[in-house]
């Protein structure tokens, strides 16, 4: 354990999706200070979710310089390492050698690609991807490829985003053919600024989130570069997640290490603009035939850990839609309204504004409301929101049940946003019939990628040292009240299934 005289300092930033974070942490990981900054996300068509990169590096750059001149306590020389997460999936592309960027951040939350992806998706089940490459026996042949067969794409992959890109800009990908464009994820871009343009990488846990990347083999899969035929050279060098001078991990995966889910079967719940589902599996990766993915978590030397994702797209984004239609006026009012009802009057709300991920996989379903009545009041549809949340997390949780073979730890860790929400927390520990711990620092991405780097630099010796300095708020306990909610959990799979199919021709 570090000593109270110890006055090493980290910085920590982390690019979410709602907001950019910065903050600076003493050697115990206690908090310094920090500043933030809502992320400007352009929405200048339906479908579309874009950031223009030169605010988001304004933006980067502004929140590290407001936390380090808040930490009073700390001076420059006093800041031994920076980690920096990252969302994930969200790509650009840029010239090689000028570095401009040649169109906006694409986000994971962007459906523009939504019915280029389903033939993608529909061409795999026949052995045909556009193109005309029968490739299905082939995969049958081994494990590794079984599971690359029963691979569901969506939107938020970025490999699927950056071909439908291409399909709409033959141009560039003619200049990327020619060597002449680089693609990278927030975490590259943010490298490749960072270095002045000296190092095109990304981590592991980064590479692995954009569905380009074979877990199996520990490289990019050029299995699909080849049937969707875009060129690898475009492609980032994949490196450990701790580098050896620059530390940039990918925002679950940093939630992952936040909360200390060191252990097989350890899960975490991050609650932020979405849900993200994560289960450490151990060092081998596990497939999946319901859209939740198996994704490094950290890569540090020999070893590697991986984990079992599952995510809800719309979390925190329904909550802010929620208050921009004047549902509530404070966002933190919402636990208290929808307590202050004892059920949703038959309302179910499905949280789908970006399709509804697995394990359902639609990424052309729509958001509703449904069950409306002449007595619904809005503290129902508040209600009806919050449940949805607990709802989602309760699907992903059982089929991750129902597909992993192993043991899931006793209890689940949550953090992010929305889980300053009591009655959302309150609802997952019913559902799951497990007590819920709520970490202390919700904003583990940031913790997480502070751990790594500390234990980088040599501030903290172990994982077991870490597990000390993790904080909880409060652990809620399952009131065994199963049974009240497994109608209207019924009635809400219902909801889901009618949101299907929603935005086709
Ligand atoms: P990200 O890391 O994806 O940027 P955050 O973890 O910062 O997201 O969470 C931001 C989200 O949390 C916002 O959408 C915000 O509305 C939501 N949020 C914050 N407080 C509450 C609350 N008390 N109840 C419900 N949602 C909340």
């Amino acid at each position: 354990m570090t000593s109270e005289n110890d006055n090493r300092a980290i910085v920590a930033v982390d690019v979410g999706t709602t907001t950019v974070r910065c903050h600076v942490y003493d050697s115990r990981a206690r908090l310094i200070s920090e500043s933030f900054q809502q992320l400007k996300i352009l929405q200048p068509s339906p479908g579309c979710k874009e950031i223009c990169p030169d605010s988001l590096w304004s933006q980067f750059t502004e929140v590290i310089k407001d936390a380090i001149s808040a930490s009073k306590t700390s001076t420059l020389e006093e800041i031994v390492a920076m980690g920096i997460s990252t969302h994930r999936g969200t790509y650009t592309l840029w010239d090689r050698k000028t570095g401009k960027v040649l169109h906006n951040f694409i986000t994971w939350q962007d459906t523009r690609a939504a019915e280029f992806v389903d033939s993608v998706n529909k061409s795999i089940s026949y052995g045909v991807v556009k193109g005309g490459a029968k490739f299905l026996h082939f995969f049958t042949r081994m494990t590794r490829w079984r599971a690359a067969s029963s691979f569901i794409f969506s939107t938020q992959h970025a490999i699927l985003r950056l071909a439908w890109y291409f399909d709409q800009h033959p141009e560039v990908k003619c200049r990327a053919e020619a060597g002449e464009i680089m693609f990278g994820t927030i975490d590259t871009w943010l490298v490749w600024k960072l270095t002045g343009g000296k190092k095109h990488v990304t981590d592991y846990s980064n590479g692995c989130s954009t569905g380009m990347f074979d877990p199996y083999v520990m490289s990019w899969n050029w299995i699909y570069f080849t049937l969707l035929g875009l060129p690898m050279t475009i492609l980032p060098k994949l490196q450990d997640t701790c580098g050896r001078t620059d530390l940039e991990v990918a925002d679950q995966q940093s939630a992952m290490f936040g909360e200390c889910c060191f252990e097989r079967g350890d899960v975490k719940c991050t609650m932020g603009t979405g849900t993200f589902m994560d289960i450490n599996v151990g060092r081998h990766p596990t497939a999946s035939k319901t859209g939740l993915y198996s994704l490094v978590c950290w890569k540090i030397k020999d070893e590697i850990v991986f984990m079992c994702e599952g995510n809800s797209a719309d979390t925190g984004t329904s909550v802010d839609w929620g208050q921009k239609i004047g549902l509530y006026d404070n966002i933190g009012d919402t636990s208290k309204l929808a307590n202050s009802v004892d059920n949703s009057n038959g309302t179910c709300f499905v949280p789908g504004f970006s399709g509804i991920q697995a394990p359902v996989n639609d990424d052309s379903a729509c958001c509703a409301f449904m069950g409306l009545k002449p007595t619904t009041k809005k503290e129902h549809m508040i209600r009806a929101m919050l449940e949805s949340f607990a709802f989602r997390f309760k699907q992903l949780y059982d089929t991750a049940m129902a597909e992993l073979k192993h043991p899931m730890s006793s209890y689940i860790k949550i953090d992010g946003g929305v889980a300053n929400n009591d009655f959302v927390v309150q609802l997952v520990a019913d559902l799951t019939n497990k007590p819920v711990d709520k970490a202390k620092n919700l904003d583990t991405t940031c913790l997480g990628a502070a751990f790594l780097a500390g234990l980088q630099t040599g501030i903290w010796k172990d994982k077991e040292e870490l597990k000390n300095l993790r904080e909880s708020m409060r652990v809620f306990q399952p009131r065994n009240n199963q049974d009240q909610y497994h109608k209207i959990y019924k009635i809400w799979e219902k909801s889901v299934q009618r949101c299907r199919k929603w935005n086709t021709e």
